[in-house]
């Protein structure tokens, strides 16, 4: 693990892409790449047609970009050792647990995206109410 996250991803030829949180919302950042000879990917990767060899990031979480690229290439990592989705989200949010849990930085990201993510689902359920 190289200290800096995108340097290693660019180095096995994926690409980093930004996109406006709208687009982004429901999944904050997703992939879809080749690791190890597997294609890794989930639905949203699928729904939103990303080509191959990209994560598409949030440009909400620009400014965390080291803490959300080192999850989701630990994502991957998990993928492609067999691990479901969901597991291997939860694997990777423990590697990231270990590796920044003293660092502020990362936990104001932590508490930000809790937040965005709770206003998120909390705005879907009144929509849904409404109507
Ligand atoms: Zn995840």
């Amino acid at each position: 693990m190289s200290e800096n996250i995108r340097e290693e991803i660019e180095r096995l030829g994926y690409r980093v892409v930004y996109k406006p949180h709208p687009v982004m919302k429901d999944y904050n950042a997703t992939y879809n790449v080749i690791y190890e000879g597997k294609r890794i990917t989930n639905n949203a990767g699928i729904k939103l047609k990303i080509p191959t060899n990209e994560i598409w990031v949030s440009e909400k979480w620009r400014k965390y970009e080291k803490y959300i690229l080192f999850h989701e290439f630990e994502e991957i990592k998990f993928r492609a050792m067999g691990y479901g989705i969901e597991d291997a989200h939860y694997l990777a949010e423990m590697e990231c647990i270990k590796r920044f849990r003293d660092d502020p930085q990362w936990r104001e990201f932590v508490v930000e995206l809790h937040i965005s993510d709770v206003e998120n689902v909390a705005f879907d359920i009144k929509k849904i109410i409404k109507t």
